[in-house]
């Protein structure tokens, strides 16, 4: 058996030393004569799984005492829904940042359950952009503000945290969770889908500033009720006890690496060499502003689009799989998350050239 390079978007590619462990203990826990997705969530030996995911993500992105951590079910997806009907209390507007895709979902699955306005819009550059934090519209009495800190189909990504004064922040991480430090205390809730960065799909994390808490209208069902699982320790109901062992594992591999600081200087490595590649070819290129460019989801396209199922076929040969790119932008995508390894980065940019000198 042989492993391939998996360029997927999510669910993606995971360390394959987690894989490896899980393989080793998926009979036997630790001596404990079951598999982790046999053992009652109630138990000690789940407990102590569930205590250390909370600490070593508590750890990994330094979050303080002030931000309580809900592990979810329903993805990002659910939380489009539930941040408005959770966070904004008596108020009925918020703001939120359109940069893409996955921007627009929230906007529209948000304006369900408040008056959203769209204080910045990056449609007119066909999200190849952000538009900068000092023209944004300003408005009265929101709840806070929302924006997708790496749009995963456009491969734009915001660099630094804006600043929006004492409006709540609220970021959708799903697709850079955990790939470069960021200081939580800046946030008013933080949400990501492990599938991206984290693990398997099956958990959504909620990171919530304390003071947001006990706002949630009555409607909403108490498993998605933020307070209710924290104060149960996200264990209202059976949580997807494997997925949080497999995230758990992830975790601890983080740690192994050196922490985030550390991935950050891996992940900021993989894309400039992947960027530059491209940059310096005649065959690809990716459209997005240098200053936006996502370190994570790497779009281009070849100049000859007549190329595209050719470069695909054969990469897929070449055991470099995922690359096509979502159906809404065409082209190509390589999604070089923190467990793709720095030589499959490599391996990619040897394809794309060896493919550019015979074409
Ligand atoms: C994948 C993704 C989502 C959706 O996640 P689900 O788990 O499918 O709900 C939302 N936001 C971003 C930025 C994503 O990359």
């Amino acid at each position: 058996m042989s492993r391939i390079f998996n360029f997927s978007a999510g669910p993606s590619t995971l360390p394959e030393a987690v894989l490896k462990q899980a393989q080793e203990e998926m009979l036997d826990w630790r001596g404990t004569g079951m598999s982790v997705m046999e053992m009652s969530h109630r138990g000690k030996q789940f407990m102590s799984i569930a205590q250390e995911l909370m600490q070593d993500l508590r750890d990994l992105m330094q979050i303080p005492e002030s931000h309580k951590i809900a592990l979810l079910q329903g993805g990002a997806t659910a939380q489009f829904s539930f941040i408005p009907q959770n966070i904004l209390g008596d108020e009925n507007k918020a703001c939120y940042v359109n940069t893409g895709a996955w921007s627009k979902k929230a906007i529209k699955d948000g304006g369900r359950f408040c008056d959203v306005t769209v204080v910045a819009d990056a449609k007119d550059s066909n999200y190849t952009t952000i538009p900068d934090v000092a023209d944004w519209e300003q408005v009265a009495d929101a709840g806070y503000l929302h924006y997708t800190s790496n749009e995963t189909i456009h491969g734009v990504e915001f660099q630094d945290i804006p600043d929006v004064g004492d409006l709540p922040l609220v970021a959708d991480m799903s697709s850079n969770i955990l790939s470069r430090p960021v200081d939580v205390s800046r946030f008013g809730l933080i949400y990501a889908g492990t599938q991206k960065n984290m693990g398997p799909a099956g958990v959504t994390v909620v990171i919530v500033r304390e003071d947001l808490l006990g706002r949630t209208r009555d409607s909403v069902p108490p498993v998605f009720n933020y307070q209710q699982q924290i104060d149960n320790d996200s264990m209202l109901n059976t949580p997807a006890t494997y997925n949080w062992y497999l995230v758990g594992l992830v975790l601890k591999w983080l740690k192994q690496q050196g922490g985030i600081a550390a991935m950050e200087t891996i992940n900021r490595r993989k894309a400039d060499k992947l960027y530059q590649a491209i940059d310096q070819s005649s065959l690809y290129s990716n459209p997005v502003d240098k200053a936006y460019r996502s370190r994570m989801n790497i779009p281009f396209v070849l100049a000859d689009s007549s190329l595209d199922q050719e470069f695909l076929a054969l990469a897929e040969q070449n055991g470099l799989s995922s690359l096509k790119g979502h159906r809404s932008v065409g082209g190509m995508r390589a999604s070089i998350y923190n467990a793709m390894p720095e030589a499959g980065v490599d391996a990619l940019i040897d394809f794309m050239q060896e493919f550019e000198r015979t074409h």
